[in-house]
């Protein structure tokens, strides 16, 4: 069965479904739309048509029908107090990003904030009973609409009015009653302009009749009585019926101000002040005009050009006055809802990516700045978002916290946008056909480049109407994984004994072994799971070589072998691996708030990997990490390390988990079951964990970032190794840096006495060449004396400035002599050869150099009386020095 059956077959039976206490009290008939033929309660006599088909719809523009006025804020004190003056308690809003769903990028309905997932079934939890919501929803369906139809909001406060029959709740009689006295006490609207529509909600697996109530033409809530679960063509009554009544804060506000759209009433000061920054001239009668026709023909046409196209001509607005009020005004609606959006998901901890629910942000924010370049609008972002939040925080303070940060993602993320449009032009300029949805999909999938981009540069006219809407269905839900299936049917629950008193050594009986796998009634060997490794040892002498849970059994994997079902067996736990796995566990938590604390609040745990001797933590971060917030993480940590805060363990009721420490603690995922395991170091981490932890952080002894990486957008990965390791791996890096100290150290005593003796053997050349043309035939401090006109040395003490020096010298002093100095540079020997004046006569410099050279492997050359030359073979020195000396003796 479909809808339109089910709500036949409802309407079928309206005393059963969707006649309440009111309507009989008050008089309100029942009647059949004149157009639609839809059911409708009301208690105007003259009213023949659903609000769909009425002629007031959307007369409320420049008419509102209350006396009183109340903007965005104002609007939601009347709605709360009226609630807490019967009896519901206010609760406050939960995260637009649903961190306790895993099956959501979003927060999408305030009912959302009390389901959770438990297996296949989605059950209710609600923090108090009955209660009312200013829930935040985002929802990206319709972008195109935004700014544009007056009404289509990113994100809008939904009113959510929410109530278990049983423990102080009620059901539809009192429901109705109170969403009545709200619309014609609480805010003044006439009781014959109130109307409600039978219709059937379904959703999260569960639905039930709804009474839509409607003013002039437009919705103001919906309530449904979710009293059925299944789908609608295989169904049971719900144990636990549920009151999910909402609503929509802009549209009470709207309906009460009367101004030409809902963004007139619903940004405070912001959309005010940037018509005026502007200069747009915003003549409220055409503006009522042309947003009372667009409401209109929203629904007459398919698509949005034409419901442009209708709405001005019924109105009577030119197109130069579409040109210079109507579209700049749509741009700075789009502006403000988009910001304001981007605010409550970024200080929810959500960055604008390429990945998940990120996506959706980045292309927004990108929105953002087209529509700015594309109408010439030059505004301030940090002011927008200074204004917003000043507005906003009378109804959500905790925004204050994170004005700072939301600045902080904008400005990169712009930044990111500016330095893409290069590409973007140059990919747009390839394009040669108008792009179908498909293309432009893929044009943003793969290049990053918007349609709103394509449209500021004029390639397209207008975005397509079901571009966004595809989009946002290839990334609105996360992917689930499977696990393998293995036949357990029939199995106890597996008691776990590492909650408890952890024994490493323990008996347990085999309920089940089966190919490698082998089922016990309790265990000490921890499962894999959230990121942690799991434990190894022997089962009955066999190697345990991985364990898993499936549902609520755990799984030994054994290698060699299995015992028999129904035989007891020994089971012993490496205690080793499991320490360390427990003590980089337990780092992970104190690596993830002190980089949270390090980098800013939009640091969440993307996910984590807990081995025996290493670790790595993958946050939500916006670029790669530079090295001083490396060392400022790792210092931070290693500070709580030593401050030796107890780690402590305590179950709480999920609920009451989530009031106390707030959504924070779903750092590792979701917890599927109703009682979570709340591990906390004080309250610099507070998180929702099974794993296993050490009893205080001295005991993790140190931890030491060993690499970080940005892994993927807005993920960056922190490798890690902590306890034992990081000792080693410190020790290791430490030994490291003294044996290259110690070895540059040595050098450096090498390089110094060299210089020395280099200089003490200048200083001595006087001496030296007093002493050694004294001598005709030996030995001088290494310098060779022959015939009385040959010198020669290979003496490593000498380098080239002595020997230059020295030779020249020397022939001056005996004219007869030939000095050659033979001597290692780096890998080469060189050679420098003096004749004296008489001597070149007989055997020129150059000549020598040349001969010499060549027995060195090398050449040489130079002038008769000064030539120098080398080569690379340090074996034949002495060699190279006969042959020299040959050639002036012989
Ligand atoms: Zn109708
Ligand atoms: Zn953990």
């Amino acid at each position: 069965m479909g809808k339109k059956e089910i709500l036949e077959k409802f309407s079928a039976d309206p005393d059963r479904y969707y006649k309440v206490r009111l309507f009989e009290e008050k008089g309100f008939a029942r009647k059949s739309c004149a157009t639609c033929h839809r059911y409708f309660w009301t208690m105007d006599e003259k009213r023949t048509n659903c609000p769909d088909h009425s002629d007031d719809t959307y007369s409320f523009i420049g008419n509102p029908p209350t006396k009183k006025r109340f903007d965005y804020t104002q609007a939601w004190k009347e709605v709360e107090s009226f609630f807490v003056k019967n009896g519901h308690t206010s609760v406050n809003r939960y995260p637009v990003v649903c961190r306790w769903r895993d099956d959501l990028y979003f927060t999408i309905a305030s009912i959302v904030d009390f389901q959770r997932v438990m297996g296949s079934k989605v059950v209710f939890e609600f923090p108090a009973n009955p209660l009312v919501v200013p829930q935040t929803c985002l929802r990206f369906k319709d972008l195109e609409n935004v700014g544009v139809t007056g009404r289509h909001f990113s994100s809008f406060c939904m009113i959510g009015q929410h109530s278990i029959p049983e423990n102080h709740g009620y059901w539809k009689d009192q429901c109705i009653d109170l969403d009545y006295r709200l619309v014609t006490e609480q805010f003044g609207v006439d009781k014959n302009e109130v109307v409600f529509v039978e219709d059937v909600w379904e959703g999260g697996g569960s639905f039930g009749s709804s009474l839509e109530f409607f003013v002039k033409g437009v919705e103001l809530g919906n309530a449904v009585f979710t009293e059925f679960q299944g789908d609608l063509t295989s169904y049971k009554t719900l144990d636990q019926k549920i009151i999910d009544m909402g609503a929509g804060l802009e549209r009470f506000a709207w309906i009460t101000m009367g101004t030409p759209t809902a963004y007139d009433c619903c940004f405070g000061p912001v959309t005010g002040n940037l018509i005026q920054q502007a200069g747009i001239d915003a003549n409220s009668e055409l503006l009522v005009r042309y947003f009372t026709e667009i409401a209109k023909n929203l629904d007459r046409f398919g698509d949005l050009s034409e419901v442009r196209k209708n709405a001005s001509k019924s109105a009577g607005i030119s197109e130069e006055q579409v040109k210079k009020t109507i579209t700049p005004l749509e741009g700075i609606y789009l502006i403000a809802d988009h910001i304001r959006t981007l605010i409550f998901a970024i200080s929810d901890g959500a960055l604008p990516s390429n990945v998940g629910g990120g996506y959706n942000l980045r292309i927004m924010l990108r929105r953002i700045i087209s529509t700015m370049d594309r109408l010439g609008l030059k505004f301030d972002m940090n002011e927008i978002i200074d204004a917003q939040i000043d507005y906003l925080k009378k109804t959500y303070p905790e925004l204050e916290k994170t004005r700072k940060d939301v600045k902080t993602i904008i400005e990169i993320e712009s930044g990111r946008y500016e330095s893409s449009k290069l590409r973007m032009q140059k990919i747009a300029s390839k394009l040669n056909q108008r792009p179908t949805v498909d293309d432009l999909i893929r044009l943003y999938e793969s290049d990053g480049v918007t349609p709103d981009y394509l449209k500021e540069i004029n390639v397209i006219s207008e975005i397509p109407s079901t571009f966004y809407t595809k989009l946002s269905e290839l990334h609105q839900s996360k992917k689930v994984e499977k696990q393998e299936h293995l036949p357990l049917e029939g199995l106890a629950e597996t008691e776990l004994l590492y909650y408890d008193k952890d024994p490493k050594e323990f008996d347990a009986k085999v309920l089940k072994s089966f190919d490698k796998y082998v089922v016990l009634d309790r265990t000490s060997f921890y499962a894999r799971g959230g990121g942690q490794e799991p434990d190894h040892g022997k089962i009955a002498g066999f190697d345990v070589v991985d364990v898993n849970k499936h549902g609520n059994i755990v799984v030994h994997e054994l290698k060699g072998g299995i015992p028999k079902e129904g035989e007891t067996v020994s089971c012993i736990v490496d205690s080793k691996r499991r320490e360390g796995i427990t003590k980089h566990h337990t780092s992970t938590h104190i690596l993830n708030s002190s980089s949270r604390n390090v980098l800013g609040s939009w640091v969440w745990q993307h996910s984590a990997f807990k081995e025996e001797d290493h670790a790595r933590l993958d946050i939500t971060h916006h670029s790669a990490l530079t090295e001083e917030e490396v060392a400022k993480i790792e210092e931070l940590a290693n500070a709580k390390v030593k401050e030796n805060i107890p780690v402590t363990i305590e179950n709480f009721d999920r609920g009451t988990a989530e009031q106390k420490y707030g959504f924070r603690i779903y750092q590792g995922g979701i917890v599927p079951v109703k009682s979570v395991r709340i591990v906390s170091i004080e309250d610099f981490d507070v998180e929702a964990c099974g794993g296993t932890h050490v009893k205080s952080t001295k005991d993790v002894e140190l931890i030491k970032i060993t690499r970080t990486k940005r892994i993927q957008d807005g993920v960056v990965r922190l490798e890690f190794v902590a306890g034992k390791t990081a000792q080693e791996y410190v020790k290791k890096h430490e030994a490291e840096l003294a044996k290259a100290s110690a070895e540059q150290a040595a050098k450096e005593q090498r390089d110094k006495q060299r210089e020395e003796r280099k200089e003490q053997v200048r200083e001595k050349i006087p001496a030296l060449l007093e002493q050694i043309t004294q001598t005709s035939e030996g030995k001088v401090d290494e310098i060779l004396v022959s015939g009385g006109k040959f010198y020669s040395t290979t003496g490593d003490q000498y380098d080239e400035y002595f020997h230059i020096n020295f030779g020249e010298k020397l022939v001056k002093a005996n004219p007869k002599a030939v000095y050659c100095g033979i001597f290692e540079e780096k890998d080469t020997v060189r050679a420098i050869i003096h004749a004296g004046e008489e001597a070149s006569k007989q055997s020129k410099a150059s000549d020598i150099a040349q001969a010499v050279s060549l027995v060195l492997g090398g050449s040489g050359g130079g002038s008769p009386r000064f030539a120098q030359g080398g080569g690379p073979d340090k074996s034949k020195k002495d060699e190279a020095i006969n042959k020299a000396k040959s050639m002036v003796l012989e």
